[in-house]
């Protein structure tokens, strides 16, 4: 089956006696047994296993093409959970500009545990090899990355991590297996932050990581659901699984609109410059066209002033919205310096936006305006 099928048939069947096409939301927290101790529906307690859950770790597993995926409640929720997997003297090399709660978490929560972190540009591949240590046990990689949306090659990294005798992973939040397929690309781990894209809608908050192959690190993950009790609602899991039947149609969408206004902003003389690796002359352009099958749904750019034009900008705006986050219908615009406070990496005159799926007209409309009113 290819992708698009996969993202609306895996996981799900008709069910019971009605043979419903849409799934039903299973909110029982308990299972019955059967008379010889067995659970002949296969589950037996919501915290070790729920069908909504099920359904979701089917269709997630399927489209990035490993053999299992776990859910969890929150894109950190994952993200922490993969890090936990790892033992106190462990090493992490991790990308400088991973998604700003990756940094917090590594730096504040696991540091203090003794998991050591080096943060390094992973666009550079012998700055990874000279990070490398003999006790770095996972390569954390983020491609596009955020704000600059920088492209790094996950198959030179994760073969750096396999030659160190260490995990990699990719948090394939922006890219989606639509366009990224990291496991194909030699990666270990996927991670998802499926509040994202795959929600789609900027109404569910979810986690997940998709593993290539079964093992100690799987293992660890579903212990966390289990016995950590890391786990997504029946609900959540639902609208989660339901965001994916659409992800295939609404990915070209955010794709061609991003496209679309990234030129028209490169043309802006409002415009300093624009981010975004589907332009021929981006830094990321050669290698993003060679490893992804769509330039994603982000950009960024930085408005001709500072910190003040910048502002007038995203105040300006009535169609976009002035809200963090990506990956839904809406398309958004944020300050990400003012987001990510004094330690942050991006410049002061940088706007990011999540490129919905509104007219790619009405939203350079809006963005003319917005310039034309902020930057004289
Ligand atoms: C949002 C995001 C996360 C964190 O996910 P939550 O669902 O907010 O916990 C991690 N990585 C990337 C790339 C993200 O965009």
């Amino acid at each position: 089956m290819r992708i698009e099928t996969v993202a609306v048939k895996a996981g799900l069947e008709p069910e019971g006696a009605s043979r419903a096409i849409a799934p039903s939301i299973t909110l029982s927290t308990t299972f019955e047994r059967g008379e010889d101790g067995s659970y002949p529906g296969g589950f037996d307690y919501s915290r070790s296993g729920n069908p909504n859950r099920r359904a979701l770790e089917v269709a997630l597993a399927a489209l990035e093409g490993g053999p299992e995926a776990v859910a969890f409640p929150s894109g950190m929720a994952a993200t922490f959970s993969v890090i936990f997997s790892l033992s106190p003297g462990d090493h992490v090399v991790a990308a400088d500009d991973a998604y700003y709660g990756t940094g917090v978490l590594l730096r504040d929560q696991f540091s203090e545990r003794g998991i050591e972190a080096s943060f390094v540009d992973m666009t550079d591949l012998n700055e990874v090899r000279s990070a490398m240590r003999p006790n770095t046990r996972l390569v954390w990689m983020e491609t596009p990355s955020n704000p600059l949306i920088r492209i790094s090659d996950v198959e030179g990294l994760a073969g750096i991590a396999r030659e160190g005798g260490a995990l990699s992973c990719c948090d394939n939040t922006w890219a989606t297996p639509l366009l990224q397929r990291p496991l194909e690309l030699g990666a270990d781990l996927v991670m998802h932050s499926t509040t994202k894209y795959f929600g789609g809608h900027s109404d569910v908050t979810g986690g997940a990581v998709i593993v290539r192959e079964p093992g100690a690190t799987l293992e660890a993950l579903r212990k966390m659901q289990s016995d950590g009790g890391l786990i997504p609602s029946p609900f959540d899991a639902w609208l989660t699984r339901r965001g994916l039947e659409s992800l295939a149609a609404r990915m070209a969408m955010h794709c061609d609109n991003a496209l679309e206004l990234a030129r028209f902003l490169d043309a802006h003389p409002g415009v300093e410059r624009v981010h975004y690796p589907g332009l021929e002359d981006d830094p990321g352009h050669a290698l993003a066209a060679r490893q992804m099958s769509g330039f994603g749904g982000m950009l960024a750019f930085d408005v001709v002033g500072g910190r003040d034009e910048a502002f007038a900008v995203a105040a300006a705006v009535n169609v976009i919205a002035r809200a963090t986050s990506l990956g839904g219908t809406h398309s958004l615009i944020e300050h990400r310096a003012s987001v990510e406070g004094p330690t942050t990496r991006a410049p002061e005159n940088l706007l990011r936006m999540s490129v919905g799926l509104e007219h790619p007209e009405d939203l350079k409309e809006d963005l003319a305006l917005a310039l034309a009113h902020a930057v004289r």
